[in-house]
C-alpha cells in the first residue's frame, strides 16, 4: 500500500487531525496516498455543553425531556406546543433531542428527518412555543488514492474509502474490468467522490463525481454528466461506461418458444419450465455473444447438448447458448469473447426437436426472461452537450490533479 500507516488510523478521524498529520508528514512522495477533506460550509452545530439524548426502545417525549432536566410540567408543555407542528408520538428510535442554552434559555432540538427538525424555545412569558426549520446539510469533498496490494475491498477500506463508495466505483468500471478476475497487485485507483451530511455530522448521500482506476497498465477513467437525460459516468470522450447487449445472439432467426415458468417438454413429455428463449433458424447460423465477457463453461451438458455460457463483465450477468451444432473455432473455457463475436453454430444437439438455439440470460445466477430484460440505452454525451462535457470533465480531473500536490494542502 502507498500511504503510511499513520494515514490508516487516522483517516475516520477529524478534518484537523488529518490537517495537522499531513503538515507533520511535510513532504509526502508522489504515490503516496493523498487523503484531502474540504469543508466546503462548516456548519455542524455541536457546541460542547450541548445535552443530546437518542430515543431508545420505549421511549416517550416525557421520559427524554426529562432525561434532559426538564420538569414534568415543562415537558407536558413542550409536548402540547409541538401538537400543531410535529406531534410528539410520532419519534423514532435512534433520532436525537439536543438541549442548548443561550444565556440561560434553554432551547431544545428534535431531528424529525434528514431534512427538517423540530424547534421548541420558551417565549417571554415563558410558554414553550414549537417551529420546524430546514436541516443544513454540509459537502464535503474527498480524493481518496490507493494501489491495491491485498484485495480491493481490504485497501479501499484502509484508504478510507466506505463501502458503498467501493461498490459505487466497482459499478462505474465493471463492464471493462472483471473485477472478481482481472485486478492485479499494483493496480490503483483514485476517486474524487462528494459526501453530504446532516447537521449532526450523519452522512446522508454521497456521489462519485470522478475517478481512475489502472488496471494491468491501462488507465479508465469516469466522470459523472448529468444530460437532459439524467445522470450517467461517461470517459473522457463521452463514451457511456455501461455497455448494452444485443438484442438477439441470432440474426435472422424467429423466436419459437418463450420463456415459461412452465410448459410441456415436447421431447421429455412432463412439464416442466423453459427458462430461456429459443430462435428457430437453420443448422449452421452463426450464434453470436451478447455481450463482452469469458466463457466459464464450453463443453457437453446434458438436454443442453453443445453449450457455452458467458460470464459477462459486470459480474452480475450471463448468457448461455444450447443445442449448438458445433463450436466457432478457439472457443474454450476462460477465454473472453467480444460483445458480437461468433461463439458457435445452430444445430439440434441435445434433447431438441429441430434446429434451434436455446437462450438463457441469468442475473445473479438465476434465469430471467431475456425478452423481459430491461437495458438502458447507454448513449454517449449527446452532440449539443459535448462541448460543455469536455470542459467539465477537463475541471474534473484537474481538480483531482490539485489532490497530487501536498503543497495544496496549504
Ligand atoms: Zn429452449
Amino acid at each position: 500500500m502507498y500511504f503510511k500507516a499513520g494515514v490508516v488510523f487516522l483517516a475516520s478521524l477529524a478534518l484537523l487531525t488529518l490537517l495537522v498529520l499531513a503538515a507533520i508528514q511535510g513532504n509526502a512522495k508522489p504515490n503516496q496516498v493523498v487523503e484531502h477533506e474540504e469543508w466546503l460550509e462548516a456548519d455542524v452545530n455541536k457546541v460542547s455543553g450541548d445535552l443530546v439524548e437518542k430515543v431508545k426502545p420505549g421511549d416517550t417525549a416525557g421520559l427524554i425531556l426529562r432525561r434532559l432536566g426538564f420538569s414534568a410540567p415543562q415537558a407536558a408543555n413542550m409536548i402540547d406546543a409541538a401538537k400543531q407542528i410535529y406531534p410528539l408520538k410520532n419519534i423514532h428510535i435512534g433520532h436525537s433531542f439536543t438541549r442548548q442554552e443561550d444565556k440561560g434559555t434553554p432551547a431544545v432540538y428534535y431531528q424529525i428527518d434528514a431534512d427538517k427538525k423540530l424547534l421548541l424555545t420558551p417565549n417571554m412569558q415563558g410558554k414553550w412555543e414549537a417551529e420546524t426549520l430546514e436541516r443544513k446539510v454540509n459537502t464535503r469533498v474527498n480524493v481518496i488514492e490507493a494501489s491495491i496490494e491485498n484485495s480491493l475491498f481490504l485497501d479501499a477500506a484502509r484508504a478510507g474509502l466506505a463501502d458503498n463508495v467501493i461498490l459505487k466505483l466497482v459499478d462505474m468500471f465493471a463492464w471493462d474490468i472483471d473485477f472478481a478476475r482481472d485486478l492485479r497487485k499494483g493496480d490503483s485507483f483514485k476517486v474524487m467522490f462528494e459526501e453530504n451530511f446532516d447537521d449532526e455530522g450523519k452522512q446522508v448521500g454521497y456521489k462519485i463525481l470522478a475517478a481512475t482506476f489502472t488496471n494491468r497498465g491501462h488507465v479508465y477513467s469516469g466522470i459523472r454528466y448529468e444530460t437532459k437525460s439524467g445522470v450517467e459516468y461517461y470517459d473522457a470522450e463521452g463514451r457511456n461506461l455501461r455497455k448494452t447487449y444485443l438484442k438477439s445472439p441470432v440474426k435472422y432467426s424467429r423466436i419459437s418458444s418463450r420463456f415459461r415458468s412452465s410448459r410441456k417438454h415436447p421431447v421429455l413429455g412432463y412439464t416442466r419450465a423453459h427458462r430461456g428463449v429459443d430462435y428457430a433458424a437453420k443448422t449452421g447460423t452463426p450464434i453470436r455473444a451478447i455481450g463482452d465477457g469469458k466463457i466459464v463453461y464450453k463443453g457437453w451438458k446434458g438436454g443442453y447438448g453443445r453449450f457455452i455460457e458467458v460470464r459477462h463483465n459486470n459480474g452480475i450477468h450471463s448468457t448461455a447458448y444450447a443445442h449448438m451444432s458445433r463450436y466457432a473455432r478457439g472457443m474454450k473455457r476462460n477465454k473472453y469473447v467480444t460483445q458480437g463475436q461468433i461463439i458457435g453454430y445452430v444445430g439440434m444437439s441435445g434433447l431438441a426437436t429441430g434446429p434451434h438455439l436455446h437462450f438463457e440470460f441469468r442475473s445473479r445466477g438465476r434465469a430471467v426472461n431475456p425478452l423481459k430484460v430491461k437495458h438502458k440505452p447507454a448513449k454517449p454525451v449527446p452532440k449539443d452537450e459535448i462541448s460543455a462535457f469536455r470542459l467539465q470533465a477537463k475541471e474534473m480531473m484537474r481538480l483531482m490533479s490539485l489532490f497530487d500536490q501536498p503543497s495544496s494542502w496549504g
